[in-house]
Parts: structure tokens; sequence; C-alpha cells
């Protein structure tokens, strides 16, 4: 299996990279916001309760989002592999993983991190939320404070695969093809 963490803060273009790769390597995209807006549009009882954080741009608690992708990965048992998008985003929630996937006798092959300056982000937000249906994406305040999210919980966990040589950052500005190409440069060494 390849699995492979896509990492990178909002708006920096986390999913569109996903859906390129996830058929250039045959892998199963797993996108936690992509879950919770699904679960939200259906109303179930997960999506009720993501809903309040989500709309506020605070993160869903763990507990509920590793349930959550645990379930989604056990879904998916032949898989090639993983590309996960937007998970992890907590240090426990990397712990979990790792634990999680070290019980199947699988790893994380690589956090692959999109860079991109956060001055160049918020606008790209706020232009993504003109055509989306994202409350998130159309509130300057919320949009900030997913950067704070970020930065105070999500931002460290470089680190963590740092530790574990495992954290690989890829320039983020650039057109679509240009970084796919970047990024299939490193997830082709992984
Ligand atoms: P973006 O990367 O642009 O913020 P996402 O679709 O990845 O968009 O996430 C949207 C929202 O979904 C987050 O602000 C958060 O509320 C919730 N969410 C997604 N993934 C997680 C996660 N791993 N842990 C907690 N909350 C999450």
């Amino acid at each position: 299996m390849k699995n492979i963490v896509l990492f990178g803060s909002p708006g920096v273009g986390k999913g569109t990279q996903a859906g390129i790769l996830k058929k250039h390597y045959n892998l199963v995209h797993i996108s936690t916001g992509d879950l919770f807006r699904h679960n939200i549009k259906n109303e179930t009882e997960l999506g009720k309760l993501a809903k309040s954080f989500m709309n506020k741009g605070n993160l869903v608690p763990d507990n509920v989002t590793i349930n959550m992708l645990k379930a989604e990965v056990n879904k998916n048992a032949n898989a090639n592999g993983f590309i996960f998008d937007g998970f992890p985003r907590t240090e426990s929630q990397a712990i979990s993983l790792d634990l999680f996937l070290k019980e199947k006798g699988e790893k994380i092959n690589g956090m692959v991190a999109l860079e991109v300056p956060e001055n160049l982000l918020v606008e790209r937000i706020l232009k993504r939320g003109e055509t989306s249906d994202r409350p998130d994406d159309q509130d300057e305040k919320k949009i900030r404070n997913r950067f704070t999210e970020y930065k105070t919980k999500t931002a460290i966990l470089q680190e963590y695969y740092q530790n574990q040589n495992k954290y690989f950052g890829v320039n983020g500005v650039g057109s679509i093809e240009e970084i796919t190409q970047r990024l299939k440069e490193v997830i082709d060494n992984l």
C-alpha cells in the first residue's frame, strides 16, 4: 500500500490535487471535509454534530473525526492505498492514524505538504466561496478562524512527520499541472 497524507493550510489546493493524484496512482481519496459536508447535506446525526463546529471554522472534535475516518478506511479494505486529505489535523489524530494503520500492518509513507503564503489563500477561499455553497468560505471571520485553528492545532504535524523523516514540502504556487508534477516527483519515490 501507498498511504499519503496530503497536507497544507485551508484553501491550499489539496482537494484539487488529490482528485488528480488518486487516478494517477489508483488510490482511494478520503477527504474528511467532504465526508462531513456529505453528512450535513444528508442531515445525518454525524452531520448535525459536525455542522455547528464547521460553520464557525472550528475543528470537529477528535473522537468524532477519528471514528469516521476509521470507518471509511475499513470500507475500502482492498484499496491500493489512500490519500488522506484534511486528516490528520491534530497530533491526537496523527497518533491514532499511526496506531490504526500499524494494526493492519500498514503505515504512512509520507506527508506531502503544499506550501503557499497565507496572504494568497484568504483571497482564494473567498473566491471559491462565490461559487461553492460552503458557508465557511463566505465569511472572512470564519476563514481567519480556520487559519487560527490550523496554526494552533495542525501546523505542529509538520514536526510530527519530520521526526519520522516523512515530511516533504512542495511549492504550492503555480499552475495546477506544475504543482501536480512537483507532487508526483515526491510521491514516486515514497
Ligand atoms: P479546508 O482545508 O479548506 O479548510 P476542509 O474541507 O478540509 O477544508 O475542512 C472543512 C472543515 O471541516 C474544517 O474547517 C473542520 O471544521 C472540518 N474538518 C475537516 N477535517 C477535519 C479533521 N481532520 N478534524 C477536525 N475537523 C475537520
